[in-house]
């Protein structure tokens, strides 16, 4: 079977493996010159399958409104009335509800636990380095309120049999010792063991090359302007370098499948969260993390890589604007000023940000649309570097006929 995979981000390149492994003919498509140039170039790095819980949870709605006057808040908003905002908005809302957020976590947290087992293969597999760490998630509180609401988690995690341990500020620093300087401001933490970290730009490098000398073809610099359909069938993907013929096809294009899903009048919900991060060199060793570290109160994440400490976080509803306003790298600034202010130099900060492509229930649409020979893999928002492989072999299995036995996840109904 021939199959053109729509994106070469990290989920599409991981649909494009395992689509090959299972024997199909895939060819990749992406606007840009290689893989990972945009969502998932300079994301946390948090590998982090028990911190997989969708952002529409209990009490968000009340924070949010807190959040709209505070200075460096983890939600940003851009006075907008955009009909796509509102609408992606409302429906967020009605997943605050502790009902729908058992539901969505419970099922994010079944894609991410079948993606642990699955790049633990893959590492079997094709020993990928990617500056990767076994090391754990510590999410530390700052106050006990968010102590006391993290139990609402706890038993979603025993049953998915997700291992965690609540450590108080002293285990807290026996577990990251380089948080000595914020000790004071510690109450404790949810220490995550089998969480994982890495590099998701250079995962995806390696990936490239591994699928590349496994026969996956790359067209890059090749955009796709649309998908060309006679009788409900998907016939060719239009694209800058003329026409592509296929017998399925893969729309993987994280925050931009809306567009061209919408032209087919097939509407994901699907709404670009902005991002920031800001990448360092590490210059005391002592004084720095040791894995992934997620800071509760402003919803930043430091995590460690061999050399450097990439730290990342705000969510921002603005649209697709890519600029980089000195405010919101304040808040970056600020947290990593307060966590490790002697292990790094902000002077040789690298700064990005990204669009995650959010679902409302933060959970991601993998599988069949209403058109025969078309599926998706996209709406990762911001877990799509923990969830990739598991979503991409879940597709795989689904393109090929091998198993229904995930589509339910994918709470999307068309
Ligand atoms: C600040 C930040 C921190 C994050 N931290 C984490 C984290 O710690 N852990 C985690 O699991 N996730 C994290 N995420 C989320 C994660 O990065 C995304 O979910 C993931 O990168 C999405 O991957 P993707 O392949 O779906 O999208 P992308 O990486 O955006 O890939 C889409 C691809 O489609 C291509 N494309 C788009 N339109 C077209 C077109 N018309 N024609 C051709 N090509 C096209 C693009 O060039 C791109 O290569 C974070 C995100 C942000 C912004």
């Amino acid at each position: 079977m021939k199959v053109v995979v729509l994106g070469s981000g990290v989920v599409g390149l991981t649909s494009a493996w395992y689509l090959s492994q299972a024997g199909c003919d895939v060819t990749v498509v992406d606007r840009q010159a290689r893989a990972a140039e945009e969502t998932s170039f300079a994301n946390a790095g948090q590998i982090s399958y028990g911190y997989s819980s969708p952002w529409a949870a209990p009490g968000i709605p009340k924070k949010a409104i807190k959040w709209l006057f505070e200075e460096h808040a983890p939600l940003k908003v851009k006075p907008s009335l955009s009909p796509e905002l509102m609408s992606w908005a409302s429906k967020m809302l009605l997943n605050c509800q502790l009902d729908k957020y058992r539901i969505n976590k419970a099922r994010m947290l079944t894609i991410a636990n079948h993606s642990k087992v699955c790049l633990a293969e893959l590492n079997k597999q094709l020993q990928l380095d990617y500056q990767g760490r076994t090391q754990g998630t510590l999410q530390i509180f700052r106050n006990p309120a968010q102590l006391k609401a993290v139990e609402k988690d706890i038993q979603l995690l025993e049953e998915s049999g997700t291992r965690y341990q609540l450590l108080d500020t002293e285990q807290c620093l026996k577990q990251e010792p380089g948080l000595m300087a914020m000790q004071g401001d510690l109450v404790g933490g949810l220490y995550l063991p089998d969480d994982e970290t890495g590099d998701c730009y250079l995962f995806c490098q390696q990936l490239q090359e591994k699928a590349q000398a496994a026969g996956v073809q790359f067209l890059y610099n090749t955009e796709v302007t649309r998908l060309v359909v006679e009788k409900q069938t998907i016939v060719a993907a239009q694209t800058t370098a003329g026409q592509i013929e296929a017998d399925a096809f893969v729309v993987a294009l994280g925050s931009y499948s809306k567009t061209l899903l919408g032209d087919l009048g097939i509407d994901v919900p699907i709404y670009p969260v902005k991002g920031y991060s800001l990448t360092l060199p590490i210059i005391n060793e002592q004084f720095s993390p040791q894995s992934t570290i997620m800071d509760e109160t402003y919803k930043v994440a430091l995590t460690r890589f061999d050399q450097r400490i990439r730290v990342a976080g705000t969510a921002e509803l603005a649209g697709f604007d890519p600029a980089l306003p000195e405010k919101r790298l304040a808040t970056l600034n600020h947290v990593v000023s307060n966590l490790f202010p002697d292990g790094t130099d902000l002077a040789q900060a690298e700064y990005w940000s990204g669009f995650r492509p959010m679902t409302p229930d933060g959970t991601p649409i993998i599988g069949a649309t209403p058109i025969h020979n078309l599926y998706t893999n996209t709406g990762h928002g911001t877990l799509g570097w923990t969830m990739a492989c598991g979503s991409a072999e879940i597709l795989s299995q689904i393109v090929t006929q091998q198993s229904h036995q995930y589509e339910a996840l994918s709470c999307h109904r068309y």
